[in-house]
């Protein structure tokens, strides 16, 4: 079934209130509907919620359709195109193009979800820039995030090398990414700072200013273009206790000055109402935390909070605690903000895990990464009593410094119990403002849109309903819905001269672009299909050996199975199928010469498939192997 064709949404500024957000084009499909692969591989019903809203391929614009597109695309106005992260936490990118020039905002990794068994990450489908890189002019990266910058090492090459621009701070942590990966052509760095105007192509200039977020040195962009100011905020809250908030206050205001076009709203907490908790409360109450501990203390928070590792370690000074680093990540980090001034600790306060036994226990202070409970980091290692050097004991305080992502509660809930059960006092967030969210909630966004004055806005970063829930926020300030505009990862909108935006029928391939192993994109839907089949109901394989002449079953053909049923305690089903195996090929084969090996197993396959639903009520992906001879 085709997918409905979408009007343009027009808007301008006078426009009655906009028709509202449901009539939308559905999006999800199932996965039978959009594949017709191998339905013969299963004649019964078969039951399969999964959405494939992320693969969806058919009338997107890809080969000759893109061409089209491109021709489509109309002289002298300006396109947006989100390519990733307005569905999804995660795989951040989206593009701007006027004639012969693009110019691209971050290129960010997501992490593997439920649905992607077995993949490493997910980055941004590139495959429209790929086929324009020449045109490619700028690639921006706001800040040190992996979900803004991390796919980089991974389409480096694809888009031609352009010169990418950032801060220092993301040179370094991009460096040492790409110094991690083979065959990366070396960047073209074009380093800036907040306040830096600079001309990237013709039609383009860029104006970097500074947000606040838990990292240093990111950055938000006024984008000058022909159409008007696009002000994209990056990832960004508000912190009313830190200087540079007010100075950002005041950036914020200047730009509104000069009149803004639309703006690009961080949307990931604009579901929440309220204000940012301030990182100096939340550095007070760790300091009021720390010296109420009695023993040593266990403290998880994100590698990329550099802000929040930088607190923590002075605190750590002022208690007089040595710091022990646990995680890779975090210590690449540490050392990069180290050298660039960010962090600053005395020699000596930094001590190996080794010299833990050293010091007493009111002296010490673990920083660790793997608060999500992921498997394989060091937190979860200390919990499961694995850790080489760490090892829990009654007294210590485990303090859990970020938010858990979510997805991840079952992993995080077991490092709180596990922990707990070693005698261990565990604190998060519920207990206490121990942490900040780098992301602004609805409050916020409402007060930076009074002092910017958009037009329009765009918002961006996170879920279709953490989007929509600006329409709330935006409504107290005066700002109707017909001035938000949700898009889609792939709409391709207008953004005109004359104070309108237009959500084109127009759609550019977005669909996951998955990275597993050594492979980039070679993990298609089909492939995610078959792993999620044998994580269900296993693999059944049935290897018969056929008489080329006779067409006959010679023996008893052969079954192995993993995660079906155990064989050893299954004969009469083994010895039903073995006959049914040897009844459905000769029947096939009769009469049959030469013989269609291609027919014999679909037949087998099909037939197999529906008997051992019938026997079981489950379905094993079948593989039947017919030997000739
Ligand atoms: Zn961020």
């Amino acid at each position: 079934m085709p997918p409905k064709q979408q009007r343009p949404r027009i808007r301008t500024l006078n426009d009655p209130p906009s028709r509202g957000y449901s009539d939308r084009r559905p999006l999800r499909r199932s996965f039978s509907e959009a594949s017709p692969l191998r339905q013969n591989e299963h004649s019964a019903p078969r039951h399969n919620a999964t959405s494939d809203r992320k693969f969806y391929k058919e009338g997107s614009l890809t080969g000759h359709e893109a061409r089209g597109h491109a021709q489509a695309l109309k002289r002298d106005t300006l396109y947006y195109v989100p390519l990733g992260g307005l569905e999804e936490i995660g795989r951040n990118c989206s593009f701007f193009e006027y004639n012969d020039e693009i110019v691209i905002i971050d290129m960010g990794i997501q992490f593997p979800e439920e649905e992607t068994p077995g993949v490493d990450w997910i980055i941004p489908n590139t495959s429209y820039l790929e086929k324009k890189k020449k045109n490619i002019r700028a690639l921006l990266i706001t800040h040190g995030h992996y979900d803004h910058f991390g796919a980089v090492p991974y389409v480096l090459e694809r888009l031609g090398n352009p010169p990418i621009y950032g801060t220092r701070l993301i040179r370094e942590i991009l460096q040492k990414r790409l110094n991690e990966m083979p065959n990366v052509p070396k960047m073209r760095f074009v380093e800036i700072k907040n306040r830096d105007k600079v001309k990237l192509s013709e039609h383009f200039i860029a104006e970097f200013f500074g947000v606040s977020h838990t990292v240093p040195d990111t950055t938000g962009v006024a984008l000058h273009t022909p159409a008007g100011i696009m002000v994209h905020f990056a990832d960004f809250r508000l912190d009313y206790d830190q200087e540079d908030t007010v100075q950002n206050l005041q950036e914020f205001e200047r730009l509104s000055g000069l009149g803004i076009h639309t703006l690009f709203l961080d949307s990931t907490n604009a579901d929440f109402e309220g204000h940012s908790v301030s990182e100096k409360l939340v550095e007070a109450n760790l300091e009021k935390t720390f010296s109420e501990a009695k023993g040593r203390i266990i403290l998880s928070t994100f590698a990329s909070m550099i802000t929040r590792m930088a607190e923590i370690v002075k605190i750590a000074e002022k208690l007089d605690r040595k710091v022990i680093i646990n995680g890779r990540s975090m210590k690449d980090n540490l050392e990069i903000a180290k050298s660039l001034g960010y962090i600053k600790y005395k020699p000596g306060t930094l001590i190996s895990v080794e010299e833990i036994n050293k010091y007493k226990d009111d002296k010490i202070l673990i920083l660790s990464t793997g608060a999500q409970g992921q498997e394989n980091a060091g937190l979860m290692r200390i919990a499961n009593r694995e850790h080489k050097h760490i090892h829990v004991k009654q007294g210590d305080t485990m303090i859990f410094s970020s938010s858990v992502i979510p997805g991840n509660e079952r992993g995080v809930q077991t490092l709180k119990d596990n922990f707990t059960r070693q005698g261990a006092i565990v604190i998060t967030n519920n207990d206490l403002d121990i942490h900040s969210s780098g992301h602004a909630p609805g409050d916020d966004l409402a007060m930076v849109a009074k002092i910017c004055k958009p037009k329009f806005i765009i918002p961006i970063h996170g879920f279709y309903f953490k989007r929509a829930a600006n329409i709330q926020n935006m409504k107290q300030i005066g700002i109707g819905k017909e001035r938000i505009i949700l898009m889609d990862n792939g709409q391709v909108a207008e953004l005109g001269k004359n104070n309108n935006v237009i959500v084109t029928d127009k759609t550019v391939d977005a669909f996951y672009v998955m990275v597993d192993g050594l492979g980039i994109g070679d993990v298609q839907e089909i492939v995610l299909r078959d792993r999620r089949m044998l994580s269900q109901d296993g693999i059944f394989v049935i290897i018969a050996v056929v008489d080329a002449q006779t067409g006959q079953v010679k023996g008893s053909p052969d079954i192995i199975s993993r995660g079906f049923i155990y064989l050893k305690e299954s004969h009469e089903l083994l010895s039903h199928t073995r006959h049914l195996v040897k009844r459905v090929v000769e029947e096939s084969t009769h009469n049959m010469h030469p013989i269609n090996y291609t027919h014999v197993r679909d037949n087998v396959r099909e037939r197999l498939g529906s008997f051992l639903f019938q026997k079981t009520k489950r379905r094993p992906m079948v593989l039947p192997v017919i030997i000739e001879v």
